[in-house]
């Protein structure tokens, strides 16, 4: 729109300019034809003026000549009129002198009526005249105040001449003669030419009749022509009558020309006819100046109006230049305005600018509508922006702008609160630049942008407390516990009093959750949390482990030891009694009580996790001591606990020393054939001898060592199963090894598996995995995917310590296994409770039904073995057969065996047990 409104505008100037130029060219071609007019009227009056005077003075010479002539010619007549006072020889004598006298007559003669000529001024005798034109007429001439002239008469060719003549009259007044001067032409002719000043001129003296007299320069046509009626010119002037008259035309030949002519009547020179003296000029040579003139400023008009007219366009064209690269421009800077405005409203940021020695601020609507304000712009008079900023974050502001202000190089950044105009803090980033400075580089006035951040604020306060929050109960989780407690520890040893960390585990929570779900057992954990915090002061932190598991840091408890203990075990007390309280979750009344360990910390340097483990040890004494109770950390503790740390470093050394090996125990079937072995890990520890798994397996586990404990474990059966396969008699053993859960989950699990049956060689098929029932607790998904992977490659699986566990009988149709192991526990008691032996009697029944194989483990007596065949159970496992054994005794053991298999239970019996006796 604006574009069209420019567009229009520059058309509109284009015109005028045009119009205004024409108009100038308009007008002073006018004056020039105006000048020019007056320059040919005023030649044409001053050529017709001097014309005029010329053919005056033409005929004033005329005149004056004929005067003579006629003087000449009276005088003449005088003498022959009276012969008495002149002779013939006076006359004679007479003649001759006046012919002398008389410059342009060539002869004067006397002639008789008839034209003969009686005398002659000079020799010409009696000759006769031969014009006989002028003869005939020599009778009519009788009046004598006449002067009679002649027509010319050409007697020689080119050579014209003429008469003048007066009568010589009788007594009765009859003609009696004439005396006639006969006159040279060129007389005339240099009089005339006299008159002439300019080349292309001529002059005429003509009869009325048109006969021509006398024409300069000589033209012989003209002459000879008998008559002028063709002259246009003379008719004119006749016609109209007056003496003079000036004419301008086309002669015959089509030339024009300016001519003026005279009138001389007769009385006017004493002749007997009328004269017309013309004189003419070249109109085009008349006008010859004035067209000179003319062409000229033609030719500068023209030159004037081409160089105008491009001047004119250039300077048009320029101007459209400039304005369009102006219009680029214009639309370019709109352009980038559009795309700024774009971008900052798309990044919904804000603009300020700020005044820096006025203090002033102004902010546009954005800004505005940032901290709800709806002006357009708004200004702020000095510092009274600072009174929006948060008063806490004022001082890192000023900071921020202070360091800025003394080096603009690098841009201001800040966030800082700001209040809303409801009332509410608005998180807000801030950031600028100087972009002015006086001469002696103080900043004058800064720019910069205002953003909205709350939401992002918010998200990161989220994120934060998710890091730091338990989830589920929103207390703090351990990274917070052990920031807390690391502050607590510091300040407790600077400021020499007591505090104490209190570990609280719920007794029976793994049951519940199995029985209840896992909602109900969330539900709880809440309702604990809720009330760990009712019992407990604010500044007291209660934080969540994990699990069932929270903790209680007690800050600043007393000044000596004893009156922190007392109070913490007031705390211990209270924790007790509340939740010890009923717990009414939906339909559900439940019961639970807590185990609890206390440590107390103040009185000499301890690392948090030193804390952390003593209270969790102290703990466990408290479930040791019956659950339901609390323990106080003490030095005892310690000390075993001193034993666990050592012997987790030694672990880190035990495979790269060579100090693990594999024991196998026996598996035999129910005629006592031996049909594979369980690879059990022993340490032999430097100093302390042979180590058993319960000692070691749980910290490796901890630690995260096992992962390579039992790759080795693996790699150690695989290659005895290579050994046994070489041999027909132990080719078909099988051997089960233990997988921790931990090893399992790793996410190369399958592939290291694979790797290692690679490379020992051994057969996949004789290779069982003894899993846990605790794995089947997460990502039951990736462990089937995990366990139908090695399937697919022959290894066999096995379910271990099974019904100790909570594994649901859904999970067990999913999963590819081929065994059970009914736990050494329910083998021990299914002789002494109901319970036991109807769990191992469902097992095995389940087993039967599902088609997987049953194994007994820590079959100690016969009598369990003969039970668990009645019930039939196909597999056994224990003291009775064999205890684990290096493989030696493996051999030993197995050579026996074998011979006395088949023989009868007890007989067997003996002889499988013995060699490991
Ligand atoms: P487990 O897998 O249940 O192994 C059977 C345990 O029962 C073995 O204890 C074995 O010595 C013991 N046992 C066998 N027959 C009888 C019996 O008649 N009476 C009694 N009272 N016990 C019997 P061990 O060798 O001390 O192993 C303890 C646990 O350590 C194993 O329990 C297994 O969970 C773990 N473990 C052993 N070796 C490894 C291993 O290589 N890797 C992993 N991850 N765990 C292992
Ligand atoms: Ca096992
Ligand atoms: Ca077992």
């Amino acid at each position: 729109m604006r574009k069209q409104l420019i567009d229009h505008v520059g058309f509109n100037r284009t015109v005028l300019e045009w119009g205004a130029f024409v108009a100038v060219l308009v007008f002073t071609a006018l004056l020039i034809v105006n000048f020019i007019w007056s320059e040919r009227r005023l030649i044409t009056t001053a050529e017709t003026s001097r014309m005029q005077a010329q053919t005056r003075i033409i005929e004033e010479n005329l005149s004056h000549q004929f005067q003579g002539v006629r003087n000449a010619l009276d005088s003449a007549r005088e003498a022959v009129s009276n012969p008495d006072h002149c002779d013939a020889a006076c006359q004679k004598l007479l003649l001759q002198s006046l012919k002398r006298a008389m410059p342009g007559v060539r002869a004067m003669v006397i002639l008789d009526s008839d034209g003969k000529i009686r005398m002659s001024a000079d020799d010409m005798g009696d000759r006769h005249l031969d014009d006989r034109d002028f003869l005939s007429q020599i009778s009519r001439m009788y009046s004598r105040n006449l002067m009679y002239l002649s027509q010319p008469y050409e007697n020689t060719p080119g050579v014209f001449n003429i008469k003048l003549s007066v009568p010589v009259l009788d007594a009765n007044g009859r003609n009696a003669g004439v005396i006639s001067a006969i006159l040279n032409p060129e007389y005339f002719d240099a009089v005339m030419r006299s008159a002439l000043y300019a080349e292309d001129m001529n002059s005429a003296i003509t009869e009325e009749d048109g006969r021509r007299i006398l024409f300069v320069p000589a033209n012989l046509t003209e002459m000879r022509s008998p008559g002028g009626g063709d002259d246009d010119f003379l008719a004119r002037h006749l016609r109209n009558g007056a003496t003079t008259s000036v004419l301008t035309g086309r002669t015959a030949s089509g030339e024009k020309r300016m001519v003026v002519q005279r009138t001389v009547t007769q009385g006017d020179m004493g002749l007997d006819k009328t004269l017309v003296i013309s004189l003419t000029r070249s109109v085009e040579r008349l006008h010859a100046g004035w067209h000179d003139l003319a062409l000229s400023y033609l030719a500068a008009w023209c030159a004037f109006a081409l160089i105008g007219g491009l001047v004119l366009t250039f300077i048009q064209r320029r101007r459209g230049l400039v304005h369009n690269l102006r219009q680029i421009q214009e639309e370019h800077q709109a352009e980038a305005a559009e795309r700024m405005e774009l971008a900052l409203s798309s990044a919904n940021l804000g603009l300020w600018d700020w005044h820096i020695p006025s203090d002033c601020r102004t902010v546009d609507a954005r800004s505005n509508a940032i901290l709800g304000y709806t002006a357009e712009k708004q200004h702020n008079g000095p510092g009274e922006w600072r009174k929006q900023v948060n008063p806490e974050h004022r001082e890192a502001l000023d900071e921020a702008l202070r360091l800025h202000l003394i080096d603009s190089t690098t841009s201001f950044e800040a966030e800082y609160e700001m209040q809303h105009r409801d009332g509410h803090w608005v998180w807000i980033q801030c950031r600028g630049r100087v972009v002015q400075r006086d001469q002696q580089g103080r900043p004058l006035r800064m720019v910069g942008t205002r953003m909205d951040i709350s939401a992002r604020k918010k998200a990161e306060a989220d994120i934060a407390h998710l890091a730091f929050y338990d989830g589920l109960t929103n207390l703090p989780n351990r990274r917070l516990l052990l920031d807390r407690l690391a502050h607590a520890v510091a300040k407790s040893g600077r400021g020499g009093y007591h505090g104490a960390v209190i570990f609280v585990d719920l007794d029976n929570f793994k049951s519940l959750n199995d029985t209840m779900g896992h909602d109900m057992g969330d539900q709880l954990l809440s309702v604990v949390a809720l009330r760990l915090k009712q019992v407990t002061r604010e500044a007291d932190t209660v934080a969540r482990l994990g699990g069932d598991e929270f903790v209680i840091l007690l800050d600043d408890l007393g000044a000596t030891p004893e009156e922190a203990a007392g109070n913490a075990e007031f705390v211990c007390r209270k924790v007790l009694s509340t939740l010890n309280a009923g717990y009414s979750l939906g339909a559900y009344e439940l019961r639970s009580t807590p185990s609890i360990g206390v440590v107390m910390f103040g009185s000499a340097m301890h690392t948090v996790n030193d804390l952390l483990r003593q209270a969790d040890m102290a703990m466990y004494e408290a479930k040791a001591a019956g659950r339901n109770t609390f323990r106080f950390f003490n030095p005892g503790m310690q000390e075993a606990l001193d034993e666990i740390a050592m012997l987790e470093s030694d672990l880190r050394h035990a495979l790269i020393r060579r100090e693990l090996l594999l024991h196998y125990q026996p598996i035999v079937d129910a005629e006592g054939h031996l049909t594979g072995v369980e690879a059990l890990m022993r340490w032999r520890h430097p100093l302390r001898g042979l180590v058993f798994p319960g000692t070691f397996i749980p910290q490796a586990e901890k630690s995260g060592i096992i992962v390579e404990f039992g790759e080795w474990a693996l790699e150690t059966a695989c290659e005895q199963l290579l050994q046994w396969s070489k041999s027909y008699e132990t080719e078909h053993l099988t051997i089960s090894v233990n997988v921790s859960a931990r090893q399992f989950r790793q996410p190369e699990f399958t592939q290291r598996i694979l790797q290692i049956i690679e490379r020992t060689g051994a057969n996949p098929r004789r290779l069982k995995l003894e899993l846990t029932e605790s794995m089947l607790l997460t990502d039951i998904e990736d462990l089937i995917a995990k366990m139908s992977m090695l399937k697919t490659h022959g290894v066999g699986f096995s379910l271990d310590d099974f019904g100790t566990g909570y594994s649901s009988l859904s999970y067990l149709k999913k999963l590819p296994i081929d065994q059970l192991k009914i736990d050494k526990s329910f083998v021990q008691d299914m002789l002494l409770t109901p319970h036991a032996s109807s769990i191992v009697r469902t097992i095995v029944s389940l087993a039967q039904s599902m088609g997987l194989q049953v194994v007994a483990e820590g079959v100690e007596t016969a009598e369990q073995w003969a039970a668990l065949r009645r019930i039939g159970c196909g597999n056994f496992q224990g003291y009775l057969f064999a205890k684990p054994g290096a493989i030696s005794d493996l051999g030993t053991w197995f050579i026996a065996s074998e011979a006395t298999a088949g023989t009868g239970g007890r007989v067997h019996q003996l002889a499988l047990v013995s060699p490991v006796v």
